[in-house]
């Protein structure tokens, strides 16, 4: 396997929610099929007249709970998950009407609900599969098979890794990581900036700016849903719970199980936005976007964090994610909520450890406490959802991040037995032997019981 080359700006990606494998990755397809329909012939252009979308695995199995119907008719439109307005799939589901697409003279008329819900079971190498095409009667013109590989990330059949250049310290593990920080008396986040600017060409001004962007996006998240009170879109009619936590834990002062209460409500404000279709962070999805927010908000509101400890906190917990998103996976439709949820636990503990100024074995540590302790969670969102267990879940995960780093701060760091390493590998096996039905398919687990939704 290759060194990890992934970007801090894939990993954490702006976008609307609710999950980014469902809504993102989606969106991306439908705006990138337009624009290899306007680089076709004018001749092909002018003769279609059907544009035929088929949705696999957990995208079909989800139904509409996930949004992945609206998300590609925005990205049809011309939107784009990182530029669009953060309200912009609510527009798309309330009309109700056909909406024109535009292809440079040619207008076909289309709507969310002519895209099919297909196969779940089915034979493409990726769980969640689009296949797009346009037509002239039968003849395909033009057609596109698109993978929702996780964390909002698309790829495409033949889709080839784009040049990236070498990072300065290459790694594919934790312990290679390690390798390089005691060879080169090297600390992590400088490390992490050193491979951004190597791979991407990004200087290291341009990268605090892009990371400090990312943090005003979840902390509006946050602010916004510790505001908002009412019942969450969708036909569960599931209230929302950050504002009321949210005012009891002020009650308290923030003080006892005040404290306890804010992070809960602050990793809820953020889910509750997501499960609202609004602009998150992907920290590494939709669907657990409000771990990281919450202890970033915590770490400000309530310990006093200064911006340069938050941007250090994230470029560990950015490490974090790289190695669990290339040695087991990200994305709940592969490996189930642990990849999700357990990952996002794992980098928000590793992000607070490192942000408290506390040495790296100590920040390993915390990362995988937090992750051995989500290893085997099922993916099973009520009715296809993102709400039930999933916002409820993200507080949870928050607060084992919590738990993690104080249990790795206040003990001998030589008393871990299980290292990161060790964890994700044990994470990426247990993925592989999850019954299909746990991940994201809303066929098992909570989703069954709860049928009536
Ligand atoms: S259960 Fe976890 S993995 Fe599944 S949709 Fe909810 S947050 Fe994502």
């Amino acid at each position: 396997m290759p060194p990890i080359t992934t970007s801090i700006f894939e990993l954490f990606k702006i976008g609307p929610g609710p999950s980014s494998s469902h809504t993102i990755a989606p969106m991306k397809a439908g705006f990138d099929f337009m624009e290899r329909i306007r680089a076709l012939p004018k001749e092909q252009r002018m003769a279609a007249d059907t544009l035929e979308i088929r949705l696999f695995g957990s995208l079909s199995a989800t139904g509409d709970g996930h949004g992945t119907r609206r998300a590609v008719m925005a990205g049809l439109l011309g939107y784009q998950p990182d530029t669009c307005h953060p309200n912009v799939l609510e527009e798309v589901e309330k009309s109700c009407q056909d909406f024109e697409l535009d292809i440079d003279g040619k207008v076909l008329t289309y709507c969310p609900a002519n895209i099919l819900f297909d196969a779940v079971q089915h034979d493409y190498p990726h769980s969640n599969t689009m296949v797009f095409a346009l037509k002239a009667g039968e003849t395909i013109l033009l057609d596109t098979t698109y993978y929702s590989v996780g964390g909002g990330f698309l790829r495409w059949e033949g889709w080839q890794e784009p040049e990236y250049g070498a990072p300065a310290y290459p790694y594919k593990n934790m312990a290679q990581l390690k390798e390089h920080l005691r060879t080169h008396s090297i600390r992590l986040h400088e490390l992490m900036l050193a491979n951004e600017t190597a791979i991407t060409g990004m200087s290291e001004a341009e990268i605090y700016a892009g990371l400090d962007h990312i943090v005003e996006v979840m902390d509006r998240a946050v602010e916004q849903g510790i505001q908002t009170t009412g019942v969450l879109p969708g036909p569960i009619g599931l209230h929302r719970k950050a504002a009321i936590m949210y005012s009891q834990a002020k009650e308290e002062h923030f003080q006892g199980p005040g404290f306890v209460k804010a992070i809960n409500a602050y990793a809820m404000a953020a889910s509750e936005e997501n499960a609202s279709g609004h602009c998150v962070v992907t920290a590494p999805t939709c669907g657990a976007a409000g771990v990281i927010p919450a202890i970033i908000f915590m770490l400000k509101r309530q310990m006093g964090a200064l911006s340069d400890e938050i941007r250090q906190g994230l470029l560990a917990a950015s490490a974090i994610g790289f190695l669990c998103k290339h040695n087991a996976s990200i994305s709940g439709a592969e490996v189930g909520c642990q990849g999700e949820v357990g990952v996002a636990s794992a980098m928000a503990a590793a992000l607070l450890a490192y942000a408290r100024g506390y040495k790296f074995q100590v920040t390993e540590n915390a990362a995988e406490i937090a992750m051995e302790h989500h290893l085997g969670l099922t993916c099973d969102p009520v009715g296809g959802f993102v709400q039930i267990p999933c916002i409820e879940r993200n507080a949870m995960g928050a607060i084992k991040a919590y738990n993690a780093y104080l249990i790795a701060s206040t003990l001998d760091e030589s008393y871990q037995k299980v290292n990161l390493d060790k964890a994700i590998e044990a994470m990426a096996q247990t993925g592989r032997d999850m019954s299909r039905k746990y991940k994201e398919t809303s066929m098992a687990g909570l989703a069954q019981s709860m049928t009536e939704c």
